[in-house]
């Protein structure tokens, strides 16, 4: 049984502006990855939270290998600054040395050459054994998953995050008795009432604020911190859509998808900080940062965004069958991303470029929702859900041309 501990806040909330404007001039729906800098704040302002509380949690004790998320945070960029610190420091070192000095230099490591192989073969080795020793399967999924972090730290970072996104939005935070919130409230309770026979539904302390941003976004922190703008609710028609949107953002923190993320980017810098530090030491000063800068666009186009995409993919699926035990009328997620398709199509929304976005094309997650459909249907079925009205949204959507669309688009005031 969950309840909601509304006595965490004070309700003399002071009201902050709402914009009810959807404006098409960025990007429109879209999940942040947290890659804010952290903003240093001693404390939380209680009256921008409210906790839905399904089940006391009852976390792990943490093994000594998991790397504490502030250790993590600061580690990326310090590996970096090391890597051309220490390469452009061994360059100026080698331009000093005199020819004969450096002959015999190279004389001396051609003789060692094996040493160092094999300190980095060693250093590799480690890394292997590491990600190795910390792969895990996730129990919604089967995947098998890289994470160097532990329930408790999942938490101290939330925490962090948690801390900096409230003082970047200090100003934007909508009142919890704000028509909105409430709204949004109503349906998060839903689904996790539907859901509550997930242990990892039931271990989450879930959080919701409303932010009043110009941007139409939804995303979630590590710990189940909702932030949802209040610009999506124009554009969602109905609960059922908003349903899809808010499983979608539950199951990245269900599938730890942040953590995941974080711990996969913070191999990546243990692994790319030799190569960083080689380029910096052998290449001309104006040449490391291009082939550094070219080598990062590389491995974000061909592993990172291709990676970035399968998360998400991964929490459309695990988001639609949340919703099918919420019994939300699950075909509103096919409408929904049809919309967001037909948008980019009359050029509403910018143009796609699947290839270097971090979420696969629109078009493409109504095709998997809509493959998707048969089994979560099913599932809503066993679910216990009442029937779905006998008129299939998705028929209703389907029928409209392109020119109809429009005009239903401007109706609903989601376009000018
Ligand atoms: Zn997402």
């Amino acid at each position: 049984m969950f309840s909601l501990s509304r006595s965490l806040c004070r309700r003399n909330i002071p009201q902050s502006a709402n914009h009810f404007v959807v404006r098409f001039t960025g990007n429109y729906y879209r999940c942040v990855w947290p890659r804010k800098k952290l903003v240093a704040s001693s404390t939380i302002d209680c009256r921008k939270l409210q906790y839905i509380k399904v089940q006391k949690c009852d976390f792990r004790t943490t093994p000594s290998l998991h790397v504490p998320p502030y250790v993590a945070m600061l580690l990326r960029p310090l590996l970096r600054i090391s890597a051309v610190l220490v390469g452009r420091t061994m360059k100026r070192w080698w331009t000093r040395k005199s020819e004969k000095e450096k002959q015999e230099y190279k004389r001396w490591f051609r003789e060692r050459s094996n040493v160092f192989l094999g300190c980095f073969g060693l250093y590799g080795l480690m890394l292997l054994i590491y990600y190795v020793t910390h792969l895990e399967t996730d129990p919604l999924t089967q995947r098998s998953r890289f994470i160097i972090f532990n329930k408790e730290q999942e938490k101290q970072l939330g925490k962090m995050l948690l801390e900096s996104h409230l003082e970047a939005h200090k100003e934007d935070v909508v009142p919890t008795t704000h028509a909105a919130y409430r709204r949004l409230l109503r349906v998060i309770e839903k689904i996790l009432a539907a859901n509550k026979d997930l242990k990892s539904i039931r271990e989450v302390q879930w959080s919701l604020t409303v932010i009043s941003t110009p941007l139409v976004n939804s995303y979630i922190l590590p710990g189940g911190n909702i932030f949802v703008s209040l610009d999506i609710l124009n554009f969602v028609e109905n609960d059922d859509q908003l349903g899809i949107v808010l499983t979608h953002e539950m199951a990245h923190s269900l599938l730890l998808h942040t953590l995941e993320m974080l711990s996969n980017q913070l191999l990546w810098d243990f692994l790319m900080v030799i190569p960083m530090l080689l380029v910096w030491a052998l290449l001309p000063y104006i040449a490391a940062p291009v082939v550094q800068f070219t080598g990062e666009q590389i491995v974000n186009i061909m592993y990172k965004l291709p990676y970035n995409r399968v998360l998400e993919s991964e929490a459309d699926q695990v988001g639609i069958k949340l919703a099918a035990k919420a019994c939300f009328d699950i075909r509103e997620a096919v409408v929904f991303w049809a919309t967001m398709r037909t948008l980019t199509e009359i050029h509403s929304l910018p143009a796609e470029l699947p290839w270097i976005s971090t979420h696969p094309a629109h078009g493409d997650r109504e095709k998997n929702m809509n493959q998707a459909m048969p089994a979560a249907l099913e599932l809503r079925r066993d679910s216990g859900c009442s029937r779905l009205p006998a008129t299939d949204p998705r028929d209703e959507f389907y029928k409209r041309s392109t020119r109809e669309q429009e005009t239903f688009f401007r109706q609903r005031g989601i376009i000018p």
